[in-house]
Parts: structure tokens; C-alpha cells; sequence
């Protein structure tokens, strides 16, 4: 068996390190300088920033699995916070250490922000889809699932719709409620520990697919970083893979590209038509990632703080993650009417921003805007993802907008790399 995983994002990763485990020498090509993908490193002013700031939640089972097991710090390269949903000055949702559902009954019932009457109908609302075990008989929009249960405009604004863009990417009126429903079912509806919100303490190359690329290394595999495939053709014997002016045949290939590339290569191959279709139906929304470089006494009043407005939707203390005093890195997420400004002009809105919500600020020092305008697949209702085994025999894909119970999240792309590495092993 030689195996080829293509990407070296955290799905090639996965599948690398599952393949290592049992005895394979992999070989993963990865056209980027360092290995991370979406979620890697950026070297900026002095600063490990990363491409965009990440949140990991409890239920993240499987990255959460191999984070632990592979980086040297185990455990404490991740920094744990029980669920504390903080809308700055406006609520505020705190889950109850006891079994579930109690902490969230409790929680609910104790969130601040919003009157009795929508506190309880939230939780009815979330105790209604539990006994409906999270599930839909046919598939609506998350703002259509909202107005079944009639929950208000208020609700929905520091709560509901948060969720959903913090989770889905995707703006409410266009989200898919089944795909939420998921989420509130592996978190709100799971027990305390799963709604954790978890925040990396290194920049995410470092978190994972460095450590990652060390252990495959260390066990007879290789990582070829700034090595771009260029083709992927059947051949005898399996696959040919062309990259940087040399050509390797491989038994098994696992593409783990990300969704709006992978079709260059797939198209000239015939069995494959079908997964083609499903990918080009895909449609993306954009994440930027605002970084602002303050004087090191600034600091938030928590790790990550959440705003209601237009703009930023989340802010992180840096200091409080790694050390990098000063460095508030502010997160927008979807579309919107940021998109139209020039990346001066949105880090000065930011600025501005986060003014209104804590007070006077000094101007920072230096700032940079990271725009991903494809940063995940748009999560719409009925949306259909390929399937990591492809009709063609030994020919596997992995990343996140494959099928997976999850949106495009990093639990997401690791799972579907450990399921195309089982599929090599004839274990799925
Ligand atoms: C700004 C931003 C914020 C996000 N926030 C969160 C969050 O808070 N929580 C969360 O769970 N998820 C979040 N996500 C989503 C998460 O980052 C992705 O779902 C995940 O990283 C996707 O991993 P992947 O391996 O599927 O794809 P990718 O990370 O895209 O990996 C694909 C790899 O293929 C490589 N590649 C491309 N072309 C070639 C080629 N020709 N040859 C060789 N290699 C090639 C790329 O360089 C890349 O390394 C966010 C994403 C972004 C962009």
C-alpha cells in the first residue's frame, strides 16, 4: 500500500496521522509553505497569528482526541472554559454544572439579558427539539425553525442567531435548521462538558498539523510542504500524482483539497461526474479576521467576548490565549456590507467598534485584516455533501464539506479524514 493524502490541512492530517497509527508510510503533499490550511499560522508584525481565529467546542470528540494524543503539551496546549455565552452589556448564558438537561434548564432560567417570558420559551423551545431527538422531518431555514417556536426578535439576537453564524457560517434566513439542530443536539442538548468552548493557546499550525507532521514523520512517512500537485490520473497500479516536476504512482489517494479546488482535479476523471455535480452546486461565505495591534496594557474582560452589532461578532484577548500582549483580534463572520470596504477602512471601523462597546481605546499600532471569501461552504437547507468513498475504488476525499453530521468546522474535516483513512484500512 502507498498512500497519498493531498492537502495537509487538519481532514489531510487526520487521515495522515490514522494511516500512520497503523503501519502506513504516507506521503503528504501540501502546496503551502507550512502545513494548516484554513487554520494555520500567519507571521505578521512580529506576531504567530492565524489565518482566522478559531473557537473548538467540547464536542469536537475526534480533533479534540488527536490534539491531546499528539501535541507535546497534551491537554494544555487547549485552554477549556465551562460555556459562559457573553453578548457584551446585553446577555449573558452560563451552563449549570449538573447532569443534563439541568444545566441548561438551570442556565436558561438564569440567563440575564432577556425577560421570564423568553427565557422560558427558549427552553421550551430547546426541550421540544430533545424530545424530538434534534431531528427534522423535512429541512427549513434556522430563521423558519425560529418562527415555529416563536421565539422573539430579541432571543434571536443575542442567542439564536449568534449561534448559528458562530456555528454554520451562514446567515439565519439562509442556514440550514437540520445542520443546527445538530450542533444545539451535540452541545446545548449534550452533556455540561460538551458546550465547552475551547480556545487554542498556540497558533493553530502549531496547535495541530506541525505536531501531526512530526509524528507521521517519525513513523517512516513524509510531508512535502511547498510541493503544489498539479494532476491526479488514473494509472497502472493505481495513481498518478504530478508535483513540482516529478510524478509518483500510488495505490490509494486521498484528496483532502478544499471544496472550491478539488474539482480541477476531478473533472477529467469520468467516474467521478457525479461528486463533480455536488461540489460545483456548493456556494461559500467569507470569515475576515481583524488583528489590532494596542499598547500591551488593553486588555477584554474575558478571553473571547461576544457584541451585538453589525460588525464584529466575536473579539479575542490574545494575551489571554498566548501571550501577545496588546493583540485583540476581532472576528466577522458571513456576508455582509463589510465586504465593500477596503481593509484600512474595516480595520477602522473596528476600531471604532470595539470603542463604542468598552470605551475610549488608543489607536493601535498596527493592524491586519485576513479575508477568507471562502472560508466555508454555505450551509443551506437540503445541501448535499460527497461522500469521502468515491465510486472510484481507492480514490478517497476528506475535508469539510464532505458528508459529515457538522458544518464546515475543523471537527468536520478531521473526521472525514480519520473516515477516508479507515476506508484505506478496510475498516469502514
Ligand atoms: C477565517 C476562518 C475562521 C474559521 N473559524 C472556525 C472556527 O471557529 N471553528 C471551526 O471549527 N472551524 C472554523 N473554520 C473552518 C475550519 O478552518 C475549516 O473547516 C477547516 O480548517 C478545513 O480543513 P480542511 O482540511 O478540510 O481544508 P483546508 O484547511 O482548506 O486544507 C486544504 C489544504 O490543501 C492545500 N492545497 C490546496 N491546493 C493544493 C494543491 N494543488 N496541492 C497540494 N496542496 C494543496 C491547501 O494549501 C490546504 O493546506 C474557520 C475557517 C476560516 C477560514
Amino acid at each position: 500500500m502507498k498512500v497519498a493524502v493531498i492537502g495537509a490541512g487538519y481532514a489531510g492530517m487526520a487521515a495522515a496521522v490514522t494511516l500512520a497509527d497503523h503501519g502506513i508510510p504516507v506521503t503528504v503533499l501540501e502546496a503551502a509553505r507550512l502545513p494548516g490550511g484554513r487554520a494555520r499560522r500567519v507571521e505578521a508584525h512580529g506576531f504567530a497569528l492565524d489565518n482566522g481565529l478559531h473557537i473548538l467546542i467540547g464536542a469536537y470528540r475526534e480533533t479534540l482526541r488527536l490534539i491531546e494524543r499528539i501535541h507535546p503539551a497534551g491537554k494544555r496546549a487547549l485552554m477549556r472554559l465551562p460555556l459562559d455565552w457573553v453578548i457584551h452589556r446585553q446577555f449573558r448564558l452560563r451552563s449549570a454544572a449538573l447532569p443534563a438537561p439541568w444545566h441548561l434548564v438551570v442556565g436558561l432560567l438564569q440567563a440575564q439579558g432577556i425577560s421570564f417570558t423568553e427565557r422560558l420559551g427558549a427552553l421550551r423551545f430547546v426541550l421540544r427539539m430533545r424530545s424530538a431527538r434534534f431531528g427534522l422531518a423535512g429541512d427549513l431555514t434556522v430563521d423558519e425553525l425560529l418562527d415555529r417556536f416563536d421565539q422573539s426578535a430579541r432571543v434571536r439576537r443575542v442567542l439564536w442567531h449568534p449561534l448559528c453564524v458562530a456555528a454554520l457560517n451562514t446567515p439565519p434566513r439562509r442556514a440550514s435548521a437540520r445542520v443546527f439542530l445538530r450542533v444545539l443536539r451535540d452541545t446545548l442538548g449534550a452533556g455540561h462538558d460538551q458546550c465547552d468552548l475551547i480556545l487554542a493557546r498556540t497558533d493553530l499550525s502549531a496547535l495541530f498539523p506541525e505536531p501531526a507532521a512530526s509524528y507521521v514523520a517519525a513513523r517512516g512517512g513524509s510531508v512535502r510542504t511547498g510541493c503544489r500537485v498539479t494532476a491526479i490520473d488514473r494509472c497502472d497500479g493505481g495513481f498518478s500524482v504530478a508535483a513540482e516536476g516529478r510524478q509518483d504512482v500510488f495505490t490509494h489517494v486521498v484528496c483532502a483539497l478544499p471544496a472550491h479546488q478539488v474539482n480541477a482535479f476531478l473533472i477529467g476523471i469520468s467516474a467521478l461526474a457525479e461528486v463533480v455535480e455536488i461540489v460545483e452546486r456548493l456556494t461559500y461565505q467569507p470569515i475576515y479576521s481583524v488583528y489590532l495591534g494596542y499598547p500591551r496594557s488593553v486588555r477584554l474582560t474575558a478571553p473571547m467576548l461576544g457584541f451585538d452589532s453589525a460588525l464584529v461578532h466575536w473579539a479575542f484577548d490574545r494575551e489571554a490565549l498566548c501571550g501577545q500582549a496588546g493583540v485583540i483580534g476581532a472576528v466577522i463572520s458571513a456576508e455582509g456590507p463589510h465586504q465593500q470596504l477596503a481593509q484600512d477602512e474595516l480595520a477602522r471601523e473596528v476600531h471604532e467598534e470595539l470603542q463604542r462597546h468598552l470605551g475610549p481605546l488608543p489607536a493601535p499600532s498596527w493592524t491586519q485584516v485576513i479575508a477568507e471569501k471562502r472560508a466555508t461552504f454555505s450551509c443551506t437547507p437540503g445541501l448535499a455533501r460527497p461522500p469521502q468513498r468515491t465510486p472510484l475504488r481507492n480514490f478517497l476525499l476528506a475535508g469539510d464539506y464532505t458528508e459529515s453530521d457538522y458544518p464546515a468546522t475543523l471537527e468536520a474535516a478531521v473526521r472525514s479524514g480519520i473516515n477516508a483513512a479507515n476506508i484505506v484500512l478496510g475498516k469502514a
